[in-house]
């Protein structure tokens, strides 16, 4: 749209003052001898300003150099293309900032570098109730009374938006502490804790509030409110306000909680072993039982061992727990004698943590334990890792044979996961080689895992050593493995951990 400068805008704005502003810069055009130039000019104040594109064009005139100078006038395109924007950014039922005007403050506030904002989410409970019980006007008027309030229980400087159908979000701009976003929670909750009075109804309203901090590791917008949006899952849980904190965090926390409750578990006789029978793979004759740890945390949730196992050795509960574990299998294994009126025929295998070794006097504990329950070594036995010949070869030597020569057999656990010497492993006196799982699972169908397999069964062989294979889910693999040349086996195809007595009456069952 091209027109000439309207005369009505020469006289509002004074064309004194246009061709102050142009004047200087016609005459460097012509001076420079261009022959086209073009730029924008915006003239009037905040509340009247237009804007135009200004366009020079040289022409001859008598050999004097000339100039036409033409106004393009665009302020009516750019209104419109404004009032678009704040439209598309707004909520219509609300007149806040919506989503994405939330989104381009927040992007804003990112920009500048300063991190002295949180953002915060309120989240309405149940709120589609109201909705689908009283209708949509109802909502929608709630809608606007909590906003009201919600605003009213805002500090001047902070900015409210209804980020969602039944969400609100606001930009806290923070002074000095963070705890200023949990005070401004509280004051939400509190404007929202009196009913809200629609025609003939009163309704109490809850929400849940997430806060997420901005700070240098955030670079977006959607990062923010993601956060706080993750926070207020946890707020629908623990019924107050909660912040937002990275997964580091978290789990640094959650273990933490985790170790408490094993302290206590421990200390309150809550964990429990099932046995794993280990068979014989050319009789099928059940020779050991492995002796699993099991907890059942409060709430009734079972924790797997890989879980609580690592949680033990780092914060040194694996001590007690291994203590435990050594005590009540061989109880367990005495209680079986005493029902069979005899040698009930079988061996435990009870496993040993590196740290553990390392850790505690392993050799009289396991002594006092068969004592005290009255068994021979011989009915004992260990399953180390080769993780724990790596740290001080020298003691941990002496501890296996404290404990060869109190008849107990000792197992390397996991065999081919970790690292070996070969020459160091012969010095030691290890009885049992056990295959790791990741090998014998699915080697059917691997030609890397059999020759794996293989080629351990032939070590064990040159060392004198027996093999168990873990980990046999299928009957093939066991017949496989036992013309290998595998001694024994154990694996959910033979039967998964049993309870104490579920595996005693496993034991009656099938090696009778
Ligand atoms: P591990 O010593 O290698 O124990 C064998 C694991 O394989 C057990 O897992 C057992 O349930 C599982 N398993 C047995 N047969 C099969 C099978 O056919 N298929 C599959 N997929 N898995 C099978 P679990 O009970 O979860 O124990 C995990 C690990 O926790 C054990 O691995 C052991 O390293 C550790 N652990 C368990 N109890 C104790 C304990 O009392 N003391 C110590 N230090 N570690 C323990
Ligand atoms: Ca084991
Ligand atoms: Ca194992």
């Amino acid at each position: 749209m091209v027109r000439e400068m309207p005369n009505t805008a020469y006289r509002r704005l004074g064309l004194d003052r246009a061709l102050m502003e142009i004047g200087p810069r016609v005459a460097a055009f012509l001076d420079l001898g261009e022959h086209r130039a073009e730029f924008t000019w915006d003239i009037g104040d905040s509340v009247e300003q237009r804007h135009f594109t200004v366009t020079l064009a040289r022409i001859a005139f008598r050999a004097e150099p000339r100039c036409l100078v033409t106004f393009v006038d665009h302020t009516g395109e750019l209104r419109t293309e404004q009032n678009l924007r704040r439209e598309m950014a707004t909520d219509s039922l609300t007149g806040l900032p919506n989503r994405s005007g939330f989104g381009d403050m927040l992007e804003t506030v990112i920009a500048s570098g300063n991190s002295n904002y949180a953002v915060m989410v309120v989240d309405l409970d149940r709120f589609s109730r109201i909705n689908a019980c009283l209708g949509s006007m109802a909502g929608d008027e709630l809608l606007m009374a909590l906003a009201r309030r919600i605003k009213g229980a805002l500090r001047v400087r902070d900015m409210l938006a209804r980020t969602g159908g039944d969400e609100f979000g606001i930009l806290l701009s923070l002074d000095d502490s963070r705890d200023e976003a949990e005070h401004v929670a509280k004051r939400i909750r509190a404007v929202l804790s009196a009913p809200f009075r629609l025609s003939d109804y009163e309704i109490h309203v809850s929400c849940s509030i997430g806060i997420a901090f901005v700070d240098e590791t955030v670079n977006e917008a959607e990062d923010v409110i993601r956060h706080a949006q993750f926070a207020v899952k946890r707020s629908k849980h623990s019924g107050q306000a909660e912040a937002y904190q990275n997964q580091a965090f978290v789990r640094a926390r959650e273990e933490f909680a985790l170790e408490t409750a094993l302290r206590r578990a421990i200390e309150e006789s809550q964990l429990t072993l099932h046995y794993q029978p280990i068979c014989d793979l050319a009789t099928g004759r059940i020779v050991s039982f492995e002796a699993l740890a099991r907890w059942t945390d409060r709430d009734g949730v079972p924790q797997s061992p890989s879980t609580f196992i690592p949680v033990a050795e780092e914060s040194g509960l694996i001590v007690p727990l291994g203590r435990w574990a050594i005590d009540e299998a061989v109880r367990t294994l005495a209680s079986w004698d005493r029902r069979s009126g005899g040698d009930c025929g079988v061996s435990v295998s009870v496993n040993l943590s590196a740290i553990q070794l390392q850790r505690d006097a392993v050799a009289p504990i396991v002594a006092a334990a068969l004592d005290q329950h009255g068994l021979p070594g011989h009915r004992l036995r260990l399953e180390l890792t080769e993780s724990a010949l790596v740290a001080e070869p020298d003691r941990i030597a002496r501890v296996l044979h404290a404990l060869k020569a109190l008849g107990t057999t000792i197992a390397m656990d996991d065999f081919g996961t970790g690292y070996s010497n070969l020459a160091y492993l012969q010095k030691l006196p290890i009885d049992i080689l056990k295959i790791d799982r990741s090998f014998v699972t699915g080697m059917l169908a691997d030609r890397d895992k059999v020759a794996i397999v293989r080629a351990v069964l032939g070590l064990a062989a040159a060392l004198n050593m027996r093999t168990v294979a873990e980990g046999i889910e299928a009957v093939e693999v066991g017949q496989t493995l036992a013309a290998l040349g595998c001694t024994c086996g154990q694996g959910y195809a033979y039967s998964r951990p049993l309870e104490g007595d579920a595996a005693y009456q496993l034991l009656r069952e099938s090696n009778n």
